[in-house]
């Protein structure tokens, strides 16, 4: 059978393709893309000419099962999304979970993905950490999120909108308070920028000066009670501390 490659591509900056990456495009038989006019664009710039199939959200599982049958009958075939790693809030999971229950080879390339940038530019601490993706665009939703990830104690990483991001600012400064966190925005490109601060900083930046482009927003974890006052704990709480400390 054929081997299912899949190839991450630029998040911007049309430099950050690998070699490897361009030698598979290169040899593989088909391409299966996000948004094939949005791929059309990306290999005609590395003069590669290849046949490209849709594969987005809306057909994922019809077809997976097309490219399945592609693969078994030996074609190899490298998926692509619009920017970075395929299936990280992108189409790809469907399908890579189906090659791999169909035991067909599965190649996965290294390459560009946003949180990473993100991450080791915030400053923040990066030992433990935890992507969230994208937050529902329902504020009932989004909170109830929040909620759960209050005393999250790993740096957390959220992708978010430039319509958006306001709105979530606002809920996580209700949920979390006086975090610190960083915004990056437009990774790889001319007006890459990083705000560091905490996060009502980071609401009053944008309020004075909204910003457009692609964003991730980068969240410290729970700090743990030490800045909380000790009147919410119970003696026995207190107790505990006291005698841990
Ligand atoms: N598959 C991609 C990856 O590996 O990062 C993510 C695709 S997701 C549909 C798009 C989101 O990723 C954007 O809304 C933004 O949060 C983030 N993103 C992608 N490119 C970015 C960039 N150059 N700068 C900042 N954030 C970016």
């Amino acid at each position: 059978p054929g081997t299912l490659w899949v190839v991450p591509t630029p998040i911007g900056n049309l430099e950050d393709i690998t070699l490897r990456a361009l030698r598979i495009l290169r040899e593989v038989d088909k391409v299966a893309a996000e948004d094939t006019r949005n791929s059309r664009k990306l290999l005609t710039h590395f003069e590669i000419h290849k046949p490209l199939v849709s594969y987005h959200e809306h057909n994922e599982k019809q077809r997976s099962q097309s490219i399945l049958r592609d693969l078994e009958a030996g074609l190899s075939i490298a998926l692509i999304s619009d920017a970075g790693m395929p299936g990280i809030s992108d189409p790809g999971f469907e399908l890579i979970q189906q090659v791999i229950d169909a035991n067909l080879p599965l190649e996965i390339l290294p390459g560009a993905s946003a949180f990473v940038n993100a991450l080791v530019g915030s400053g923040l601490p990066n030992g433990r950490f935890v992507f969230e993706g994208f937050l529902s665009r329902e504020k009932k939703e989004r909170k109830k999120r929040l909620e759960k990830l209050k005393e999250e104690e790993r740096t957390m990483l959220f992708y978010e909108s430039p319509h958006r991001i306001k709105d979530t600012l606002k809920d996580m400064e209700e949920v979390f308070g006086e975090r610190r966190g960083a915004l990056a925005r437009e990774l790889t490109k001319r007006y890459e920028e990083f705000i560091r601060g905490s996060l009502p900083f980071l609401l009053k930046t944008l309020e004075k000066a909204p910003r457009k482009g692609e964003m991730v927003l980068v969240v410290e974890g729970f700090q743990g009670r030490k800045e909380e006052a000790f009147q919410d704990l119970t003696i026995e709480e207190h107790l505990l501390l006291v005698m841990e400390t």
